[in-house]
This record gives structure tokens, C-alpha cells and sequence, in this order.
């Protein structure tokens, strides 16, 4: 087992596998930024690095900067955490030369699955359904786009293979805006992601977001770990996600759970996954792979008794797995808000000084945040302070205790997305489940007009 591990990540993330580290005795490095110098979790850390200026493009995603921080601790692993260098194939690459073990999968599967064409292909080829649409990227012939999208139905949707964050993706409608709308995400996706290549699918209406969580190890071993909803999203960003999605037939989860556990052993998958799936009608549609740990893993946790993070550096040390998919039980049901400091409705960032921090507590609450009274929430990153879980022995459960939960709590000073949270908690349509990934947008258009 490692001695010391680098957490390359900063906020809620870095936290949470400072603590999976230190119940494992492992020491940990913290790396941060020069705004997150006074962070408690770095001053938790064994030890601590600072890395660069507060903008990630000279810190977090400094690439350099983190595997000197690995040389002059003597760390013998990095932990990237969920966003920044997390799915960047050359990171983990240059780790691994380095001779550093990169807790994550290897660097040529994060190069497969973070290009959505050849991803798509790789795990249409490993028996996962996709959405229907083009057979790889568009090619530049006019024709021949025009006959593919005949073929698959309006709406078609146009997407970048290098896309991410819900970017770079555009529906068309009729065959009169196709190739206009083809050209102009081509343009886009240039711009965004130095890639032009783009592929068609057919549009979904009216589907929910459905994920199967897997753990692999370096011994052909795979297991899947439950499924989670998170149809609650606006603008592709999730806000709430449940485990297990409420109303899915048990026989249709263990099918498309094997199903991922088997692609993961076909392509020698490592460490934790999560594949994407639009669901509709009773389907499964494949959409992309995450190749890490994922923010709403938690409620994954809560479900499975597991601790992702410390079995992510068991895999990552060469361990097998300790269970089998038969030792696998989904146990209640788990719902997780994440708490973003922005305003509730308008969604515009609110960083600054918190000054009551007030966190709630009870049976079957669970925290996960790196802020504390007094806090300053720094404006150069993502909004999320935290994430607020529950745990219930039935949905109903989980959701009263969220409720009550989201009522004690205090977070003074900045505007956080808890009145949001709270409206969803009592929402008809939450209560009843399953509703789809556009109901949000769809209540928040209500509600302003
Ligand atoms: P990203 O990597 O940018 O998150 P995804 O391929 O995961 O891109 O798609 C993000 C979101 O876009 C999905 O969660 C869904 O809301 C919407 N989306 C993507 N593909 C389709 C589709 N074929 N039909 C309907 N909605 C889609």
C-alpha cells in the first residue's frame, strides 16, 4: 500500500480523499493555489505545496507544477479528483513516466473515452447501446449528411466528439437548418476544443439521465455498483441525484449494469467509472463515459456500504477487488443536493466571506464540504460549497430527512441554491419520481414568467 498519496484537486473533492487517506493511514500531500492557501483541508494535509496563482490555467491544470510538488514530497501516488486534470489522458501519462502510480484508469483509455466518436464506437462494439445516429463522425459531403440524418429522424442533435460541460452540441429540427447547424457546431467545436469532428444523434424528447457506477481492478475484474439518477439539471449541470433511480425495473438495471461491467473487462477498464446513459421508453442510450470519480459518488456510497475513494488507491496499489457482483446489495435510498453559492433562481455566482456556518445533523445525514464559518469562497472556481446527502431506508425517507436537513442549515453572508433545493423537496412531480432531464428548466420558465 502507498505511503503518500498527492491529492491534485482542491475544495470538497481534495477533502474527501484527505479523509479516505488518513482512515487508510496513508499520509497525504495537498497542493493549492495561492487562494486557497488558508484552506483547512490543506492545513489538515501532512504536507502542503503551493503550486501557482489563484487561475487554474497556472495552478490546478499546471501540470509541471503538480509532479514537481510529487518529486519533492516523495509521493508515490496522485489522486486527481473529479475535473481538472482528472480525465486529461497526457496528465496520467506524464505521471505514470514520472514513476508515480495515477489513481485513475490508464492514460489510453481516458484517450478513447474522452473522444465521444471513438468512445461511442469502442462501446457499441462492446454490446452498450447508443443512441441512434451517425456511424462515427460526419463526413464533409452535404449528401451524405442529409441521407444520414433522413435515416436516424428528426430532431437530430449535432455534437462535438471533443465536447464536455454540456458544450458544443446543437438540435436541429428540419432538414433546412441541417447543414447550416453541422457547419456552425463544426466552427464551434474548433474554437472550444481544437477539434472540428462532429457526429449526429437522434434527439432524445424526453429522457431521464441514468448512470451505472463500476470499479474494476488490474486483474479482470469488474463489478458495477448501482445506478444513480440525476435528471434534475439546468443547463446539462446536475443539481440533485438519488441512488437508486426511483422507479427503474430491477431486472433492466442488472441487464445494463452487466452490460458495463462487461465492456470495462473488454477494454481493460481500471479503477472507478461511470457510464452515461440517456434512458427513455424502458431503453438505455449510451451517451459517454466519465473516466473518475464523480461528484454524486456519494450517494453511490450510501446505497452500497462501499468507499469509492478507498477503493479506487486499493485498485490503483494493484489489490483485487473484495467483492464479487453477487456481494453487491442496494440497501435504501440516497439523495444529494449540491449546494452551489450562486443565486437560487438566477443562477449568478455569489463567491465571498461566509459568516454563520451552520451545517445540519440526525440520523442518516451526511456533509461533504471543505467550508467553515468564516470562510472566503474564492471567485476563480466552480460554485459548489458542498454537497448535503441523506440516506433513508425507502426514498420517502430520504427525502423528509433532506428536507429537514436543508432546514437547519445556515450558510450567512453569500446566496446559495438551498431556497431552490428546498421548492424540490416539495415538488409534486420530485415526489412522484422519474422525471425527466428537462423538468427543471421547465418549472424555472414556469416560475418566471
Ligand atoms: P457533455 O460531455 O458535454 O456532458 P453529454 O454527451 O454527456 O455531453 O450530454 C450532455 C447532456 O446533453 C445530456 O445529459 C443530455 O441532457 C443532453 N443530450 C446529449 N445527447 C442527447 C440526445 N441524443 N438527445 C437528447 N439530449 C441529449
Amino acid at each position: 500500500m502507498f505511503e503518500k498519496i498527492l491529492i491534485a484537486n482542491r475544495g470538497e473533492i481534495a477533502l474527501r480523499v484527505q479523509r479516505a487517506c488518513r482512515e487508510l493511514g496513508i499520509k497525504t500531500v495537498a497542493v493549492h493555489s495561492e487562494a486557497d492557501k488558508e484552506a483547512k483541508y490543506v492545513k489538515l494535509a501532512d504536507e502542503s505545496v503551493c503550486i501557482g496563482p489563484a487561475p487554474s490555467n497556472q495552478s490546478y491544470l499546471n501540470i509541471p507544477a503538480v509532479i514537481s510538488a510529487a518529486e519533492v514530497t516523495d509521493a508515490q501516488a496522485i489522486h486527481p479528483g473529479y475535473g481538472f486534470l482528472s480525465e486529461n489522458a497526457d496528465f496520467a501519462e506524464r505521471v505514470e513516466q514520472s514513476g508515480f502510480v495515477f489513481i485513475g484508469p490508464r492514460a489510453e483509455t481516458i484517450r478513447l473515452m474522452g473522444d465521444k466518436v471513438s468512445a461511442k464506437d469502442a462501446m457499441k462494439k462492446a454490446g452498450v447501446p447508443c443512441v441512434p445516429g451517425s456511424e462515427g463522425a460526419l463526413p464533409d459531403d452535404s449528401a451524405e449528411i442529409i441521407k444520414t440524418a433522413k435515416k436516424v429522424g428528426y430532431p437530430v442533435i449535432i455534437k462535438a466528439a471533443g465536447g464536455g460541460g454540456g458544450r458544443g452540441m446543437r438540435v436541429v429540427h428540419t432538414e433546412a437548418a441541417l447543414i447550416n447547424a453541422v457547419a456552425m457546431t463544426k466552427a464551434e467545436a474548433q474554437a472550444a476544443f481544437g477539434n472540428p469532428m462532429v457526429y449526429m444523434e437522434k434527439f432524445l424528447e424526453n429522457p431521464r439521465h441514468i448512470e451505472i457506477q463500476i470499479m474494476a481492478d488490474q486483474h479482470g475484474n469488474a463489478v458495477f455498483l448501482g445506478d444513480r439518477d440525476c435528471s434534475m439539471q439546468r443547463r446539462h449541470q446536475k443539481i440533485i441525484e438519488e441512488a437508486p433511480a426511483p422507479l427503474l425495473n430491477p431486472k433492466l438495471r442488472n441487464k445494463i449494469g452487466e452490460r458495463c461491467a462487461d465492456a470495462c473487462r473488454k477494454i481493460k477498464y481500471r479503477g472507478a467509472g461511470t457510464f452515461e446513459f440517456l434512458y427513455e421508453n424502458e431503453e438505455f442510450y449510451f451517451i459517454e463515459m466519465n473516466t473518475r470519480l464523480q461528484v454524486e459518488h456519494t450517494v453511490t456510497e450510501m446505497i452500497t456500504g462501499l468507499d469509492l475513494v478507498q477503493e479506487q488507491i486499493f485498485v490503483a496499489a494493484g489489490e483485487k477487488l473484495k467483492f464479487r457482483q453477487k456481494d453487491i446489495e442496494l440497501r435504501g435510498h440516497a439523495i444529494e443536493c449540491r449546494i452551489n453559492a450562486e443565486d437560487p433562481y438566477n443562477f449568478i455566482p455569489s463567491p465571498g466571506r461566509i459568516g454563520t456556518f451552520h451545517m445540519p445533523g440526525g440520523p442518516g445525514v451526511r456533509i461533504d464540504t471543505h467550508v467553515y464559518s468564516g470562510y472566503t469562497v474564492p471567485p476563480f472556481y466552480d460554485s459548489m460549497i458542498g454537497k448535503l446527502i441523506t440516506y433513508g431506508a425507502t426514498r420517502n425517507q430520504a427525502i423528509a430527512r433532506m428536507r429537514i436537513a436543508l432546514s437547519e442549515m445556515l450558510v450567512d453572508g453569500i446566496k446559495t441554491n438551498i431556497p431552490l433545493h428546498e421548492d424540490l423537496m416539495a415538488d409534486a412531480a420530485f415526489h412522484l419520481g422519474g422525471t425527466s432531464i428537462h423538468y427543471l428548466e421547465q418549472k424555472l420558465g414556469i416560475q418566471h414568467k
